[in-house]
């Protein structure tokens, strides 16, 4: 078995496991011990206990044939949970077939069967959501509470979808006597879903419920860094009544996404994960004509006005800068504080203190490791950077030990001073690491927020309605909450970040996300009441005037 752990971090930034991975189990708590065996036991496409990661296509958790396989170990404990295979391009193409066939027959289905599969897959969703948040705990790290949200959030694109009918809807109008148009939405055809890391649930539940219930079938590349997620979903899906090549997943890294982007057969790319893997699968993807909707970094501001509500300001912007050890693309990672809202600063500091860094099934934890031993020298980094710019560190999280995970990737909660010039302002830390800006006007914050090149999402902390709405009017982004920390809007709307946070046109699910997956037919008939048969029959004599 040939490893590509060094292959990988070339490629990946953020990295892969660089501590020794150590055998299965060997590092599990009795807890999560028991749940690996369960999961392993349990599911056909995944394995925490160290076997291999399947393939699913045409119906079939297959086994993969690559010789290129990446090591999954559990970012708490470096305990190996799973090979995940760098699929060969012969195994995507046969999902690609598996697809293309699915595609001719499931596009013919009656609505109301793909509104069927919705309303199954909600039900066993929720019945299983255990399974898939344990999954999300030993891959991911998070907390077993946040994964069981991380779950939620997609299961709620689920629950929208199951409106389907109402939701494809076309028009239709008498344009001229007896002519009439009218459209309907018709699927695009085969379209692939590439996911990132931090939402091994809710992010491929965007696409799946979006685009099987328009019609479409999808090839799902989930992160090869926590698919379990995405292979107890596939199977639920296959449970929930979809025939076989209609969902697909495959797994891999940059050969398998080039194969996506470059295959004509491909009408449809959602990715949702860094700039750089974005930039380049946007540029790819539309080079082949294809439709492609891309979610990418961010850098959040909450602003907090000295008028706000105290106690609510601060234990908002704790939750949402530190959840998740801050791996959310809408976490709040800038604080600007407002005039005298800068004195809140030692009890920010205070209250960030309290947090208790954890193993995700650990009861009381907070917030769990970060992925990857890679990203933790990355983050470590970067808070260093603040010291060396002439910043402060108020709360230091490197060095953050955790009794009994000696060899987690922690970083505790860390709250620098800094200015929008410095590294650890401008880039994006996907840490838990909270920046804090000071401005003395509204005008200030507006223009610090407008002046980045992000736009995924903002939040304004006051009591005033005129400055929130001021504030709501003037600020450059896209999703923006009013005393409310991480506001993503429900999916009967649809994700509306902006500016560098997203490329393409349409934007991931809501009525856009239906628009997405759709194109229109339009039809225009013409019917000659005259020509109708069954007039009333003539009984005079033919006179052939
Ligand atoms: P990532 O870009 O490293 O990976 C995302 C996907 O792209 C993975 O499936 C990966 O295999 C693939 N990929 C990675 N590098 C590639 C390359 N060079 N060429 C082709 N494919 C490549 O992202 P990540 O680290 O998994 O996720 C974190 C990032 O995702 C953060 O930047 C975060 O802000 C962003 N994100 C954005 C949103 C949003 O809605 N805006 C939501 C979640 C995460």
């Amino acid at each position: 078995m040939h490893r590509v752990s060094s292959r990988l971090r070339i490629l990946h930034p953020r990295g892969y496991a660089t501590a020794t991975t150590r055998p299965p189990l060997s590092g599990l708590s009795a807890n999560a011990r028991e749940r690996a065996e369960k999961l392993s036991a349990g599911w056909k496409g995944t394995s925490a206990t160290g076997g291999n990661t399947k393939l699913f296509i045409g119906g079939e958790f297959v086994e993969s044939k690559t010789s290129n396989w990446i090591d999954l170990a559990d970012p708490a404990t470096q305990t190996l949970l799973t090979h995940v295979p760098d699929s060969t391009i012969e195994e995507f193409d046969q999902a690609v077939a598996a697809a293309s066939e699915a595609f001719k027959t499931w596009s013919k289905s009656s609505v109301l069967t793909r509104q069927r599969f919705a309303l199954e897959l909600q039900r066993l969703l929720r019945e299983n959501s255990d399974a898939i948040a344990t999954s999300i705990v030993l891959e991911q790290g998070k907390t077993f509470a946040d994964a069981q949200g991380d779950l939620l959030r997609g299961l709620q694109v689920v629950e929208t979808a199951t409106g389907i009918p109402t939701a494809l809807l076309g028009n239709h109008i008498e344009v001229s006597k007896d002519m009439d148009t009218s459209t309907r939405r018709l699927p695009l055809g085969v379209c692939a879903s590439i996911a990132p890391f931090n939402f091994p649930a809710m992010i491929p539940l965007w696409s799946i419920p979006m685009a099987l219930t328009t019609g479409n079938t999808l090839i799902l590349k989930p992160s090869e860094r926590d698919p379990g997620a995405a292979m107890i979903i596939a199977e639920l899906c296959q449970k929930a009544g979809i025939p076989p090549g209609v969902l697909n997943v495959v797994h891999g890294t940059v050969p398998i996404v080039n194969a996506i982007c470059d295959n004509p057969k491909i009408k449809a790319i959602s990715f949702v994960g860094g700039d750089r893997a974005g930039k380049h699968i946007y540029e790819r993807g539309r080079a082949t004509g294809k439709r492609v909707q891309a979610n990418l970094g961010a850098k959040n501001h909450a602003v907090i006005m000295p008028d706000a509500n105290k106690n609510h300001a601060l234990n908002s912007l704790i939750g949402a800068a530190f959840g998740a050890a801050g791996q959310r693309c809408m976490a709040i990672s800038v604080a600007v504080l407002v005039g005298n809202a800068q004195s809140w600063i030692p009890d920010l500091v205070e209250r960030a203190k309290q947090l208790k860094v954890n193993q995700g099934f650990e009861q009381g934890t907070d917030l769990g490791p970060v992925i990857s031993p890679a990203a933790k020298d990355r983050i470590n980094g970067l808070i260093g950077s603040v010291h060396e710019e002439g910043g402060k560190i108020l709360l230091d999280g490197r060095n953050y030990e955790v009794p009994g995970y000696p060899e987690g990737n922690w970083v505790g909660p860390t709250v620098v001073e800094a200015t929008t010039t410095m590294r650890a302002y401008r880039e994006e830390i996907f840490g838990p690491v909270l920046v804090v800006i000071s401005a003395d006007t509204l005008d200030d914050a507006i223009s610090i927020i407008n002046e980045n090149r992000y736009g995924n999402g903002t939040a304004i902390f006051t009591q005033s309605g005129a400055t929130a709405r001021k504030f709501e009017v003037e600020v450059e982004v896209g999703q923006i909450g009013v005393n409310v920390p991480i506001p993503v809007p429900l999916p009967m709307f649809s994700w509306s970040g902006n500016k560098a946070s997203f490329l393409g046109d349409i934007p991931f699910y809501g009525r856009n996300g239906v628009d997405f997956y759709t194109q229109n037919k339009t039809t225009t008939t013409l019917w000659k009441s005259e020509d109708a048969i069954g007039n009333k029959a003539s009984v005079d004599m033919p006179t052939h005037h």
